[in-house]
């Protein structure tokens, strides 16, 4: 990562530097409560530079409820900054085991769970169709998908480990 982090999330219109540090975020953050997610403290490494936040497991533990944002006396946009830094540690190649998996599932079924043959013979039961209307019962919606996925070279980067 040879840019500096806090000018990247600059140029992409989050600006982080005027974070004073209060804790507000932090002490309003619902998966925080629950988890090691303290994202004050992502912020200041984000401040910092300090690039080893991108390889941070807590990174992912935000579920962008944006309680965060709305509360933040700076009106920084943090829950979007968090997602500026997930992108960013895709990129340098960070991406959890889970998170690859379902993403693998996306790239070859175009779905991140696809139908099983159990929920498709439940389904016939229940008079429906056995595939609902989508990629998966069209094979060449789904070479579209992989396609798109492939343009965007999302492929490439769940393959790389
Ligand atoms: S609430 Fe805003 S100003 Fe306070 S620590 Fe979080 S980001 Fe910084
Ligand atoms: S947006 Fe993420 S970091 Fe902010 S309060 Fe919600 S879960 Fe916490």
């Amino acid at each position: 990562m040879n840019e500096k982090l806090p000018k990247v999330l600059k140029a992409a219109g989050l600006d982080i530097l005027s974070c004073m540090q209060c804790g507000t975020c932090t002490g309003s953050c619902p998966s925080g409560r629950q988890t090691a997610l303290n994202t004050r403290r992502i912020l200041r490494d984000a401040r910092k530079n300090r690039v080893a936040i991108l390889s941070d497991d807590a990174l992912w533990l935000c579920t962008t409820c944006y309680t965060c944002q709305e509360r933040c006396p700076r009106n920084i946009p943090i829950t979007e900054a968090l997602l500026e830094l997930r992108r960013l540690a895709i990129k340098e190649g960070f991406m959890l085991p889970e998170h690859r998996k379902i993403s693998e599932m996306v790239v070859e079924f175009g779905h991140a769970v696809p139908l099983d043959k159990e929920t498709k013979q439940k389904r016939e039961e229940l008079g429906l169709d056995p595939i609902p209307e989508t990629v998966q019962k069209y094979p060449e919606a789904l070479q579209e998908l992989r396609n798109l996925l492939k343009a965007c070279k999302f492929d490439e980067i769940v393959a790389q480990k």
